[in-house]
């Protein structure tokens, strides 16, 4: 049998509500938002502004406040998560399809959004759907390059699962290559990191190709 969860709704909707529950105490001690504060305040002057007028006063604790947030995931080993695994016969594909995320170009600071969708085959060890989700959020939280985050969440399920076969994709838009730079609105970049079975064997691979875009393309 073949497990698939579409998460946005399920899943984002948990992680939302465990955001919003420590919104405010969550800010990592390591993360020094005093200079942060400073630097921003460098790049309003910088820019030729007045970071002293109404509007912007505030901007630099804000900003602080975010980068806090959003950097996150450095404090944070996704490691923990996958430790908590339970034994259960499965010979067939888990799939956690359409996970939600957003993360920061590191050549840019500039975000860039979309989804992931996270697939393994299990060996001995099962984890909770909802895990696979919070995997792919703390790895976002962090300076990020797509290709590195796929390839850093596959490797994370080998090591921690001793899966058969790990396959991961990531669609995302890009706001360094909308907004800026070719500015090409509505590209979208594909990467994906096949492990074990889902590199070796193509039909296995085809077959999670499937359920990923299957019933949708
Ligand atoms: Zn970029």
């Amino acid at each position: 049998m073949t497990s698939i969860l579409d998460a946005r709704e399920r899943i984002n909707g948990t992680l939302d509500a465990e955001v919003d529950k420590c919104e405010g105490s969550t800010t990592p001690a390591s993360v020094d938002r005093p200079r942060i504060e400073r630097a921003v305040r460098e790049i309003l002057l910088a820019v030729g502004e007045n970071p002293d007028r109404e509007g912007l006063r505030e901007t630099p604790a804000r900003v602080a406040r975010m980068y806090a947030e959003l950097f996150g995931g450095l404090h944070q080993d996704p490691r923990r998560h996958l430790r908590k695994f339970f034994t259960e016969p499965c010979d067939e594909v888990v799939l956690v399809r359409d996970i939600s995320f957003n993360s920061m170009c590191e050549h840019h600071m500039l975000p860039f959004m979309g989804v992931a969708h996270v697939a393994y085959l299990p060996g001995e060890r099962v984890i909770g759907l909802s895990k696979l989700a919070r995997v792919v959020e703390e790895v976002a939280r962090r300076p990020q390059v797509q290709e590195r985050m796929t390839e850093q969440i596959a490797n994370l399920l080998v090591e921690e699962l001793h899966a058969k076969g790990v396959g991961v994709v990531i669609e995302a838009v890009h706001t360094c290559m909308t907004i800026r730079g070719v500015r090409k609105p509505g590209s979208v970049c594909v990467t994906s990191a096949m492990k074990g079975c889902f590199r070796t064997k193509s039909s296995t691979r085809a077959e999670l190709m499937t359920l990923i875009y299957g019933e949708r393309r």
